[in-house]
């Protein structure tokens, strides 16, 4: 990832909260933050958040007629829906890891 900067709002995107690295968890491609030279939130890239259904994350919808999920089949929507919120629960254990890890240091500083 060359830029930390959101190409739709402008603000500051977090590893964890960014959407390629949500997609590089779904197509298990390590790679792919590296090949994407933009960086944008999760929130703000509603065609993927749409599908991110938990009590922790509000919900979004895509009202664009191309990206909205309503198009898929029920079925492919659950499918769709497990793997984004799986994803995105991976990055919230992640982004805990982390956070512990930056307080053992501390500690052992
Ligand atoms: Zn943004």
């Amino acid at each position: 990832m060359v830029t930390t900067v959101c190409d739709r709002c402008k603000k500051h995107v977090a590893l964890t909260d960014d959407v390629i690295e949500l997609q590089s968890i779904i197509q298990n491609d390590q790679h792919l933050p590296f090949t994407i030279k933009k960086c944008r939130h999760i929130r703000c890239s509603p065609s993927s958040a749409q599908w991110i259904i938990h009590p922790d994350f509000d919900l979004i919808t895509d009202s664009r007629p191309k990206y909205n999920k309503k198009q898929y089949p029920l079925e492919q929507q659950k499918t769709f829906e497990k793997q984004y919120t799986n994803a995105w629960l991976e990055l919230k254990l992640k982004q805990h890891k982390e956070s512990k890890n930056q307080r053992i240091q501390l500690l052992t500083c």
